[in-house]
This record gives structure tokens, C-alpha cells and sequence, in this order.
């Protein structure tokens, strides 16, 4: 046991701490953090601390010590949790999850490419191409999804802008065959627009700085990307990172996947033509470059005079079929074109993430042949968001962790209570705090937030955001967890006809209703779907199988963001919670992005709005570990006279209470149907030392 920590790197696990009180969670905390100790365990949860440094933990000889170990036989680590959900998955045939939360720059992403890279590590050994074929994908998705999800914020010089979760399949030898990536909510708001201080996603920067003279050319690109407006702001803060070298990593990763360089030439040119779409309409005047739209017809494959009667009106239904072209205010034009803009983007986005799935789709599994393939799902998604402004990107990602946090309490606490029941051991009840009202509040049918805005969005006349706002007033104002500035004149913090507040678990977040509709409905005119659906472009055509219908066919309004968003976070807690769970609780420890500093109160806010110390009364009010007894037997027998080399007894039950009470441990430890639990680990740390001495 000599791979162990000694005392001097405080609790390995929280479960050991004297007291659970805030100030020792940090305390030990902050001193694991101060020696480079980022992991420490909650049970099974890892808590990982972003070192804001390299560390060398993750190499080779690293990979080896954890492989096949169990969890408490080497230092905490997320190699150690991947490992666990291996075995289960291998062992078991059970489908796992490995769920990584954490606020912006915390550290998901990095802790998801770990968890991968051990994974893709440790299976294979026999080489098989198509599973190394996989691997490669999987593992070279990461630098492509990040290129053109991910951005500079002023949180985090490469935050994803998306949720992700990503489903990884196994045959019956415990190797990959194939994945699934799902892709969520894709803050594409920011293709128009950043923050000062922020950037657009990578790929427009590493195209324009990346990509050699002769192909930005024919792109009609310079290679500076101030000279183009949604890339402007980008330019005004420092240098981020090694854009040139992030295109030629993409390039490369590209084909690894597969995509054909006709595809890539594809992607390219729909980048180049988002570019040179916020030049073809200046504000309110739209200006008829025809040099400008002659370039955009040919990146686009379209005709110029179809492009720019899309760009310049739109077609209505009149009565009895008939169809009338109805042209653009200067001012419309504009919002349309932004509105084009953000949808090539995310369909361009959503179609890569389509052609990776379509690489790495498990092919050929015949169930009845290689036996049940098994799962492990990844989730890398955006953490709780408070800005000084909150607008309807961060009401869908709060919600999500909402849900994401009922999940959390559901499945911790009850998988517990449900697993004592089943053994025959008392259980002893746990208050804790469920969040159920909020996710309410948003969800419910007809009377949630949602609900409220798809109303509202539907009605006729103008509906405005701030007759959004009253009508939530009207309806919500009785709600425990709802108040807005009408509700609550005495509270200056929020702006009349403006903002609402919801007290979310992690505590109170003031929204304003600015823009609520507008990104809610999310229109596009059939105009732009019809052009792009009949482009000579293969891939561009590909993305808009929408352009199809004519105007008079469509009828059906389609589904909002909100309602979509929803759906698509109501399917993914029903797919975690078919799974076994794996946490990772990730904490930014300051936000300066020091590798030395540990903001104490910042660490405070986070570790109680994971609601970590529940998380560790949980786990002392029950028992730490648990394992079936003859797997427990066949680990522990030669440490005991009784049952080494086997024991006499009638029961595996009988020889295990034979070996723990020769050590002293019967008040340790409880005997269930057919496991036994150990209350704390120390117990078990004893037991392995016994183990390693002989
Ligand atoms: P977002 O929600 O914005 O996507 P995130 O939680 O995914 O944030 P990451 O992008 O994973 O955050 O991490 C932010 C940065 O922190 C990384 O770019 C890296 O510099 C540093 N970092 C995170 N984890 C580690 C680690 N284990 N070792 C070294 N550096 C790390
Ligand atoms: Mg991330």
C-alpha cells in the first residue's frame, strides 16, 4: 500500500473527516490543492480541483497503476472512477455514466479527455484495427467539436459553448466499436456577437489564420480577422492561443474521422460565407455589392439573383395560394441576415457532429453473435451560469443543471436507501433539499415558464418581452421560487418590465426578458432554407432538408427552442438514470487562473451549491463501501487463519464475519442479504495494508 497517501495530504476522502462542517471541506480542500492533491473522493464522486498547471498524473505508468485496481487502492483520481465504471460496465454488463459538472472553467472538458484517453488506454490490447479506427475517432472528435464549439470567454480561453455527452459502445470483450455523440444547445448567439474581452468559436480564427494564401483566395478571405465584423471583437484582446496550429490539428483530425476533402472544402467555404455575410447587409442599409453577393453565391453554390432576393425579402402566402414577394426594411434585412447567419452555423455545427456519429456508428453488432454490447455515456455539459446579465441561454442551462442536480439527489440518495432495503439493513432517513419546485416552476405543462413563453410566442398581435414578463407575473406570483421587480418594488437590484428572478438552488439568479421571445421562436424564413436546400453544394443542400417545403406547405409552426431544449434535457436525465452514475464534481479554484491561489469564498459558493457536503452526510450516514461476499473473500482470505487457502464454513456470510471480527472490525461493519458494508473506510484501508504486508 505503499502507492497510499500519507496524512500530511489531509482526507482522501471527505467521508473522514472529523466533523462535516464547510470550513474543514475547504480546509481540506485547500490543502490537497496547495500539494497538488487536485482529486479527492467523496465515496465514489470525485472532487477535482482545476490545478490551472500541468501535472503529471495522466501519463503511461500512471494508466498502469490504476488499471483494474479498485477505488480505494491508489490515490484518488479520475482514472480511478473510469476504471470503476469500466469494470462495471465489463464485469457486470452494466450501462454506466460518467456525469462531470463544474461551473464555466472548472475543468469538465479537460476531465473528460482524460477519462477517454484511459479508456482508449487500457482496451485493445489485441489490436484489432477496427477498434483502433475507433479509438482514433473518438479521441480526435475532441479537437474538431472543440474548433467549432468551443470559444474564448472571459471565463475560460476555451469554453464550450454546447453540452455534450457522449455514449461509448463496447462488444462482450470490453472493447470500443463505436460511439454516439449528442450534441446540446449551442450558444450560437455568439456568431453575431461577443463580450468585450470574448471571441467567436475557434474555427473562424483558425481558418483566417491558419489556412495558406492560395485557399483563403479563393475563399475571397484576408487573412485578418478585424476585417470582418463577427470576428472583429475577437481581435481586441490578447492572442489566444496557437490558432494557425489549431487549423492544421483540425485539418489533420478531420481526416482521421473521415470527412472526404470535398467535405472539408464544404465546411471551409460555409465559414467563409458567414463571414462575408454580416458585410452584404450594413446595419440598416443594405448595401448591393454585387462583388460581395457574386462571392457569396459562388462560396454558397446558389444563384446570385435567388440569394439575393432571399437576403432582400421574403415570400407570403397570400389568399388562395397565391405567393407575393414582400421586401425587407433595411432594418429587417439586417435581422434576417443575422438570423441566416446563426442557422448555417448551427447546422453546420450539428451536421459535423452528425458526420463523427456517422464514422463511429457501431456497425455490424450482432447481439445474438458477440452477446450484449454495453455503454459508457460521457457527459461534459455547461455548469450553472450567473452574469452580471442573464438572458435565455442561461435560463436553459440553469434549468438543465436543475435537472441535472435532481437527478444527482435521486439517484445518490435513493439508489442508497433502495440498496439497504433490498440487503435487509435499517436505513435511517436523510433530509435533504429537493429542488422539484423549480424544475417545476419551468417545466410544468401549461403553467411553467416554458409553457408560458411558447404561449406568448404563439399568440397573434404583438406580444412583447415585457407582456411575457406580466403575464408570468399574473400567473407565477404566487410561486415560492418566482418574483420579478412587480412583485418585489422594494428591490432595486431588478428593473421593472425587465427582469424576473428565480431562487435556484445554487442560489438566486435575476434574468432579463430581453430577447426571451426573439431567441425563443427563433425564425428563419423558408426563403433561406429553400435557397441553401437547393444549392449545388452536396453538404451545404445536406443541412437544410427543411428547404424542401414551399412556403404554402408550411403550416406547422415548428417546435421553439425552449420547448426543443426541453425535450432533448427530459431524454437525456431519462438516459442517465437508466444508467449506473459516476460523478465528477469539478471546482474552479479562483478566477484568476492561478495554479497557486485557492479564493476561498468562490470554493465556499461552489461547494455548496454541488451540494457536496450533503453528498458526504449521505455517505457517512450509511456505509462507505460494500461488496458481495465471495468477492470480498477472494481478496481478503489470506489475511485471516479461518479462511485461508478456503474456509469450512457453511456460508460465504459466516467466513466473512469470521474475518472481520478476528481483525476487530464488527462495529465497523453490517451483514446484508449478500453483500457486506464496511462504515468507513479506514476499515477497509486496514484491510488492505494487512493485504500488502504479506
Ligand atoms: P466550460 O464550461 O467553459 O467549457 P470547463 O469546465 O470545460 O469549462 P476546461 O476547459 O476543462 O473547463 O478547463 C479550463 C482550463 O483549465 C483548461 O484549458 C486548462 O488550462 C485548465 N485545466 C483544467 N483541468 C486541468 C487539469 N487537470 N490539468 C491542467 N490544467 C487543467
Ligand atoms: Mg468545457
Amino acid at each position: 500500500m505503499a502507492e497510499l497517501e500519507g496524512p500530511e495530504f489531509g482526507k482522501a476522502d471527505f467521508v473522514l473527516l472529523d466533523e462535516v462542517t464547510m470550513e474543514q471541506f475547504l480546509e481540506n480542500l485547500r490543502l490537497r490543492f496547495s500539494q497538488g492533491r487536485i482529486y479527492t473522493y467523496i465515496g465514489e464522486v470525485v472532487v477535482a480541483v482545476n490545478p490551472y498547471r500541468a501535472l503529471a498524473l495522466y501519463g503511461p505508468p500512471v494508466v498502469e497503476r490504476y488499471r483494474g485496481r479498485e477505488l480505494y487502492e491508489r490515490p484518488p483520481h479520475l482514472f480511478a472512477l473510469a476504471d470503476a465504471a469500466y469494470k462495471a460496465m465489463k464485469r457486470r454488463a452494466k450501462d454506466t455514466c460518467i456525469v462531470i459538472s463544474g461551473e464555466s472553467g472548472a475543468g469538465k472538458t479537460e476531465a473528460s479527455k482524460y477519462i477517454m484517453q484511459y479508456i482508449a488506454a487500457i482496451t485493445n490490447p489485441t489490436q484489432r484495427a477496427e477498434v483502433e479506427r475507433v479509438k482514433n475517432v473518438l479521441l480526435k472528435s475532441n479537437c474538431v467539436l472543440e474548433a467549432f464549439g468551443n470559444a474564448k470567454t472571459n471565463r475560460n480561453d476555451n469554453s464550450s459553448r454546447f453540452g455534450k455527452y457522449m455514449d461509448i459502445n463496447f462488444d462482450f470483450k470490453g472493447d470500443p466499436t463505436g460511439g454516439h455523440i449528442h450534441n446540446y444547445l449551442l450558444e450560437k448567439s455568439r456568431v453575431l456577437q461577443q463580450q468585450p474581452g470574448e471571441r467567436n468559436f475557434h474555427a473562424f480564427y483558425q481558418l483566417l489564420l491558419g489556412a495558406p494564401p492560395e485557399l483563403l483566395a479563393t475563399l475571397h478571405l484576408c487573412p485578418d480577422p478585424a476585417a470582418y465584423r463577427y470576428t472583429q471583437e475577437g481581435t481586441r484582446g490578447s492572442a489566444c492561443g496557437d490558432d494557425a496550429g489549431g487549423y492544421r490539428a483540425v485539418e489533420e483530425a478531420m481526416g482521421v474521422i473521415g470527412f472526404s476533402p470535398e467535405e472539408m472544402g464544404s465546411v471551409r467555404r460555409i465559414l467563409a460565407t458567414i463571414l462575408h455575410l454580416a458585410a452584404v447587409v450594413e446595419d440598416t442599409a443594405v448595401v448591393e455589392d454585387t462583388a460581395q453577393l457574386s462571392a457569396l453565391a459562388e462560396l454558397t453554390a446558389t444563384a446570385p439573383d435567388n440569394l439575393r432576393q432571399a437576403l432582400l425579402s421574403r415570400t407570403v402566402a397570400a389568399g388562395g395560394g397565391e405567393l407575393i414577394e414582400k421586401g425587407h426594411s433595411p432594418k429587417e434585412a439586417a435581422y434576417a441576415r443575422d438570423a441566416c447567419a446563426k442557422a448555417v452555423y448551427e447546422r453546420l455545427f450539428c451536421w459535423i457532429v452528425g458526420r463523427i456519429n456517422a464514422s463511429i456508428a457501431a456497425r455490424g453488432y450482432d447481439a445474438r453473435l458477440h452477446g450484449k454490447s454495453t455503454v459508457i455515456g460521457v457527459l461534459d455539459i455547461y455548469g450553472f451560469e450567473i452574469f452580471d446579465t442573464n438572458s435565455f441561454e442561461q435560463f436553459c442551462i440553469n434549468y438543465c443543471n436543475e435537472k441535472l442536480q435532481q437527478l444527482f439527489i435521486e439517484l445518490i440518495l435513493r439508489q442508497e436507501q433502495a440498496e439497504y432495503q433490498r440487503e435487509g439493513i435499517a436505513w435511517q432517513n436523510i433530509e435533504y433539499f429537493s429542488n422539484e419546485p423549480i424544475v417545476e416552476l419551468v417545466e410544468q405543462p401549461h403553467r411553467g415558464i416554458l409553457a408560458l413563453l411558447d404561449e406568448a410566442c404563439l399568440a397573434v398581435g404583438t406580444v412583447t418581452d415585457p407582456l411575457f414578463l406580466a403575464s408570468m407575473d399574473t400567473r407565477l406570483r404566487h410561486h415560492p421560487h418566482y418574483t420579478s421587480r412587480k412583485l418585489c418594488p422594494t428591490d432595486k437590484t431588478m428593473e421593472f418590465d425587465r427582469d424576473f428572478r428565480i431562487k435556484h438552488y445554487a442560489g438566486d439568479v435575476t434574468y432579463s426578458v430581453e430577447g426571451f421571445l426573439d431567441k425563443n421562436k427563433d425564425t428563419l424564413f423558408q426563403d433561406f432554407k429553400r435557397l441553401f436546400y437547393n444549392s449545388a453544394d452536396p453538404v451545404l443542400r445536406a443541412m437544410w432538408p427543411d428547404g424542401e417545403q414551399s412556403i404554402t406547405e408550411v403550416t406547422k409552426r415548428p417546435l421553439t427552442t425552449g420547448t426543443l431544449f426541453k425535450n432533448s434535457i427530459v431524454a437525456l436525465v431519462e438516459n442517465l438514470a437508466s444508467k449506473e452514475p459516476y460523478y465528477v464534481r469539478c471546482i474552479k479554484p479562483n478566477d484568476q487562473k492561478s495554479p497557486t491561489l485557492f479564493d476561498e469564498e468562490r470554493c465556499r459558493h461552489q461547494v455548496s451549491y454541488l451540494g457536496l457536503l450533503e453528498n458526504v452526510r449521505v455517505r457517512r450516514a450509511g456505509f462507505a463501501y460494500r461488496q458481495p461476499y465471495d468477492r470480498f473473500l477472494q481478496r481478503y482470505k489470506m489475511t485471516c487463519e479461518y479462511t485461508w487457502p478456503n474456509h469450512l464454513m457453511a456460508t460465504d456470510r459466516e467466513a466473512t464475519q469470521a474475518l472481520l471480527e478476528q481483525h476487530g472490525f464488527q462495529d465497523d461493519v453490517a451483514y446484508g442479504h449478500t453483500k457486506v458494508f464496511i462504515r468507513t473506510p479506514r476499515t477497509l484501508f486496514s484491510l488492505e495494508q494487512e493485504r500488502a504486508q504479506l
